[in-house]
């Protein structure tokens, strides 16, 4: 909820409209789990909200811990279906990758969340429960964990599918009366859904990420079966439209395939693609996954790439693999759980 939905929860309570501030406080601020915590507000009042509303916390059933410090969560989200959300820890700085949806309706052959087909979206609740839930008390024998810095939305889903959840989200963590986060701190990665992504630009600050992966469009729509109702030119023509140069930045994702799309023809029609966009390009090592016969480009083919881009003007660097171990790295997460 909102503050202004608080407010009402309050009204209809018969309690001072200033208490939906109070609720707010301590849900996102505080990170409330029960009504019996809030000490400031009454006895009777407690009574009403736990006998009618409930604070929808959820810890994670299950953690898994990659080699290299990144956790992989499983949460219920109830009707038996789960959701998964890592979180990637990096000397000061922690990402949380969350999921927007159960499945997937985009079905982008490389990538297993699509193999699984989509069961549901999930609400706003259950989007910013990944984020007040993770990291959980240190555990015993493990470092204390690194407080979040930062929250993309790039685990299972595709974000603009479910804007209206998605967008409430995106309030909740920037308000002041929420978790109060810069939205430069947030970013929302697409293929590239049409209208949304003009509506997620226009309404919010957050940064953007589109996956792009090939600028070959008919190689594109093999791959990409979004790419016929959202073709990649009507994609960077309405980015074209928003700058990018200052406070919000662009990332173009570029997963590599040996023999695919990691060659010196791509890298030009990448560059052609751009054109004068303001973006930096991240290039993604890919991730076998089982029944799709595509292999990770070579190392020398990524930074060849990199270093095509990097002379034609465009920002490119090699993301680094992170809990690939646990299959939680990109385009890994299906919760087989
Ligand atoms: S890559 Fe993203 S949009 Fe495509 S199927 Fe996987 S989760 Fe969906």
């Amino acid at each position: 909820m909102n503050l202004s939905e608080l407010q009402d929860v309050a009204y209809k309570g018969r309690m001072p409209r200033f208490v939906g501030k109070q609720l707010a406080e301590w849900i996102y601020a505080k990170g409330a789990v029960s009504f019996d915590e809030m000490v400031n507000i009454s006895k009777k009042n407690k009574q009403w909200l736990a006998e009618n509303y409930e604070i929808g916390r959820e810890a994670p059933v299950k953690a898994t811990r990659s080699s290299d410090g990144t956790v992989k969560y499983l949460f219920s989200v109830g009707a038996g279906r789960v959701i998964e959300s890592v979180y990637i820890p990096d000397r000061d700085r922690a990402t949380l990758c969350v999921s927007s949806q159960v499945g997937c309706k985009m079905n982008c052959y490389f990538c297993a969340t699509g193999k699984l087909g989509f069961k549901a979206n999930l609400s706003a609740a259950e989007i910013i429960n990944q984020v007040l839930s993770i990291p959980p008390r240190p555990e015993k024998g493990f470092e204390p964990m690194t407080p979040l810095t930062n929250i993309v939305f790039m685990g299972m889903g595709e974000p603009l599918d479910n804007f209206p959840a998605v967008e409430r989200a995106i309030e909740i963590l920037t308000a002041p009366w929420g978790l109060a986060w810069s939205p430069k701190r947030i970013t929302v990665s697409t293929v590239g859904k049409l209208p949304q992504l003009k509506e997620l630009l226009d309404r919010t600050q957050v940064h953007v990420a589109i996956s792009v992966h090939t600028a070959d469009t008919a190689q594109r729509e093999s791959m990409m079966p979004a790419q016929k109702a959202f073709p990649i030119s009507s994609v960077m023509k309405c980015l074209s439209g928003y700058d990018f140069s200052h406070q919000r930045r662009l990332s173009l994702e570029y997963i590599m395939w040996r023999g695919v799309n990691d060659d010196i023809a791509h890298a030009e029609m990448l560059v052609k693609l751009i054109g004068k966009i303001d973006c930096r390009v991240n290039l993604i090592r890919f991730h076998a996954i089982p029944g799709v016969d595509l292999q990770p480009a070579s190392e020398e083919r990524m930074i060849m790439f990199r270093n095509y881009l990097n002379q034609h003007g465009i920002t490119a660097t090699i993301r680094a693999s992170r809990g690939e171990d646990i299959e939680a790295a990109c385009g890994m997460l299906a919760a087989k759980n």
